[in-house]
This record gives structure tokens, C-alpha cells and sequence, in this order.
């Protein structure tokens, strides 16, 4: 905390204040007509986007949990993501595909995309994100085994062109069953990796 730079105290300042001041800043007239509903706009734009900070998993999966014995993965793939990295505030999108292997206890399909946007509507780095949901399934619902793959795009690195534009980060979070049998793992990443649209 000591090596922390100590500015002015700004937290009496409304967020809109903030948001003209940024407008100024970055070399245009917050008062002109374009811009002028535009700091109500982007506060409540971000209090969407990091409404994850003011919910729990608990709050995400509820009363969302079933006794059921069926021992075989279940993998609910291609959910949608979006996330602001916390390096530069920008938007990182993409799908995440979360698996488990019950050990009594299933949870209701649509949680696991709920417990997704607890994490993601925060500032987040996809490592820590991909980690949190894993951690999240392991606590809540102790299965044998949780599986999380998040591939996404980062817009910090393709508008700001200081990488290659269409690079997709990919990262991955095992525990139990998905860490210690290879088969399982291999089972689960072909599954969510390989695109398939049987619906179609
Ligand atoms: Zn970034």
C-alpha cells in the first residue's frame, strides 16, 4: 500500500465528472451535443459490466443444485463471454466451455452460465477469470472433477495493432478427475475444442 501513488482525492467526484474530465482529456468538448448524455451513459453502461462485483457464486447458482447420480461428464459448451481486462479497461469476448463429473450432486444447465458472468463482469485477466469459475464449481458443488476452457479475443491487443490482430488466447483449468486421468482431460478438450453444430 506504501509505494502507492497518493493523487487527489477524487471520491467525491460523480462518475460522470470523471467521464467528462476523461472526454476532455483525450481532446474533445464533453459539452458539445454528441457527448452531452454521454457520462450518464457510460456509467451506467460500466455499472453493467462489473455487476459481477456485486455478486456471489452463491447468488449465481442459488438453489440451482440436484441430487442425481449420473457419474459421466457433463459439458455445457459455448458460453457466452465478455470481460474488460484489467491492464487497459478494454473488452476481452469469446466462449468459455465448463465440464464436471457429478459426485451426487448436479447443478441446473443455465448456472454454469451465470457462474460464468459472476467472474467475467469484472476487470479480470482470462487466467484468473478461467481459474475462479473452476474454483467456484469445485466449492459449490464438490464434483470429482471440473474442467474450464475460455478461448477469447483481447481488444487491447488488436485496436491497439501492437500484436497480431486475430490471435486467440486460450487458457484452461482442471481439478480432480480432469487433472489426474488423461483420458478424461483429452475426453473433455476435444469436446469443447472441436466445433460441432449437430442442431444445425
Ligand atoms: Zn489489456
Amino acid at each position: 500500500m506504501s509505494a502507492r501513488k497518493k493523487g487527489p482525492d477524487l471520491s467525491g467526484v460523480s462518475f460522470e465528472a470523471l467521464v467528462a474530465e476523461m472526454i476532455r482529456r483525450c481532446g474533445d468538448d464533453p459539452g458539445r451535443e454528441g457527448l452531452a448524455k454521454t457520462p450518464e451513459r457510460v456509467r451506467k453502461a460500466w455499472e453493467f459490466l462489473t455487476h459481477g462485483y456485486r455478486l456471489t457464486p452463491a447468488d449465481a447458482i442459488g438453489d440451482g443444485l440436484f441430487e442425481e447420480h449420473h457419474h459421466n461428464m457433463v459439458l455445457v459448451k459455448d458460453i457466452e463471454l465478455y470481460s474488460l481486462c484489467e491492464h487497459h479497461l478494454l473488452p476481452f469476448f469469446g466462449k468459455a466451455h465448463v465440464a464436471y463429473i457429478p459426485d451426487g450432486r448436479i447443478m441446473g444447465l443455465s448456472k454454469a452460465a451465470r457462474l460464468v458472468d459472476v467472474f467475467a463482469r469484472r476487470f479480470q485477466v482470462q487466467e484468473r477469470l478461467t481459474e475462479q469459475i473452476a474454483q467456484a464449481i469445485w466449492d459449490t458443488i464438490q464434483p470429482q472433477g471440473v474442467a474450464v476452457v475460455i478461448e477469447a479475443y483481447h481488444l487491447c491487443m488488436m485496436m491497439r495493432g501492437v500484436e497480431k490482430q486475430n490471435s486467440k488466447t486460450i487458457t484452461s483449468a482442471m481439478r480432480g478427475a480432469f487433472m489426474d486421468e488423461a483420458s478424461t482431460r483429452d475426453e473433455f478438450l476435444r469436446l469443447a475444442l472441436t466445433p460441432h453444430h449437430p442442431l444445425n
